[in-house]
């Protein structure tokens, strides 16, 4: 069974955010399974765990971005 992704609704205004930030569609690639920060392609098996896997259905982000952006080895392993 094939994942699809379905982006959450976001405000306008937030969508027209993350287009100027990262240049993409934040629901195109979300539908398209890839990164909206480094493009890279993502699959449901890359993510750690159902708040990571939910979390790019809101931001777009795959695990590494996420990390990256959220600071996972900073504050998740103390
Ligand atoms: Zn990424």
């Amino acid at each position: 069974m094939k994942w699809q992704p379905i982006p959450t609704i976001k405000s306008e205004q937030i969508d027209d955010l993350f287009k100027s930030l990262y240049g993409v569609d934040r629901k195109t690639s979300i539908v398209n399974r890839t990164c909206v920060s480094c493009e890279a392609e993502v699959s449901e098996e890359g993510f750690r765990d159902e708040v990571s896997l939910r979390e790019f259905h809101i931001s777009g982000l795959c695990q590494v971005c996420q990390d990256k952006v959220f600071g996972y080895d900073d504050c998740m392993e103390k």
